[in-house]
């Protein structure tokens, strides 16, 4: 499963080979569970915009798109003038709503089109005679000549679309927090640090392996209730999730999962794990051996004696 920092490397990526490109057509395939938003209401949405921007919320990877002045969907005006004024009453538009605003087609209204890849979603850019490969759900043709497609064999990814009120992802972004929203968020929690650390209507994005390498880097225990960590220790905490982070995009996102980058080109440098997937192997300070535990169903590296 792409982490945060795949995801932030895959936006970036994306940002720089597409952004300013218009979405001409968009091809969807047959398969329901992509597919959070109707194919026809997504197409609409997406047909004749430009895309303003891609970029990560959480681990989701969001194009912000503009409605171009020529669209030829355009509604005919009094009827589009009609709508408009309903919707603004309702910014939190239903399905029906959003279906008519998709469909309408007013030059200048904004939407997003939002990926989140699952464990094995992954989107290319590529030139329309590259071969179209099993598993593609989603074929995107761009002015440019190029096209985005969206594969995955396993289909745990899904496509949507959000209109003019926005896509709101939960939780805060890792990257972003402050100390004291930081330690506000965790502070009162009686469950394990680790499982808070995952659950993502707190932090939005922090999956398994940083979880992991951030407690060790903070020493702290996975399994420390939230609520009896000092606020020094969680300030420490925040620092080591931002650095992990951090380094991870740096280094590209590491390579655990079956992805690619925007390109499709294979391979990410791998951050250096200092405890995820080392039990038994000494530690990098002390030299303990690692040691794993499951919480919440999901596996924990630590050393038992650096972290406390
Ligand atoms: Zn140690």
């Amino acid at each position: 499963m792409p982490e945060l920092p795949e995801v932030e490397t895959i936006a970036r990526g994306l940002s720089k080979r597409v952004t300013g490109d218009v979405i001409e057509s968009v091809w969807l395939g047959q398969k329901k569970e992509p597919l959070k938003t109707p194919a026809d209401v997504m197409a609409a949405a997406l047909e004749q915009t430009r895309i303003s921007a891609v970029r990560r919320m959480g681990k989701h990877i969001v194009f912000d798109l503009d409605r171009l002045e020529s669209a030829p969907r355009m509604a005919s005006s009094a009827n589009g003038k009609r709508q408009d004024h309903a919707l603004r009453k309702r910014p939190r538009a239903n399905p029906a709503a959003l279906k008519q605003q998709a469909n309408r087609g007013v030059p200048g209204t904004r939407a997003q089109w939002i990926v989140h890849l699952g464990m094995t979603g992954r989107l290319q850019v590529c030139d329309p005679r590259a071969e179209v490969e099993k598993h593609t759900h989603a074929v995107v043709k761009l002015r440019s000549g190029r096209e985005v497609r969206f594969v995955d064999p396993r289909r745990f990814g899904r496509l949507s679309v959000a209109t003019s009120a926005g896509f709101d992802a939960t939780g805060i972004e890792p990257l972003e927090v402050d100390v004291e929203t930081f330690i506000h968020l965790f502070r009162g929690r009686r469950t394990p640090i680790k499982s808070a650390l995952l659950n993502q209507k707190l932090l939005r994005g922090v999956g398994n392996i940083y979880a992991d390498e951030s407690l060790f880097r903070a020493g702290i225990r996975p399994r420390r209730r939230a609520s009896s960590i000092t606020r020094d220790q969680l300030a420490k905490l925040r620092q080591a999730v931002k650095q992990v982070l951090q380094e991870a995009i740096a280094l590209g996102g590491s390579s655990i999962s079956d992805y690619v980058d925007a390109d499709g080109a294979e391979g990410f440098f791998q951050l250096q794990h200092r405890v995820y997937g080392r039990e038994g192997e000494p530690c990098l300070i002390c030299k303990t051996g690692i040691r794993r535990m499951v919480i919440a169903g999901r596996s924990s590296h630590y050393c038992p004696r650096c972290q406390r």
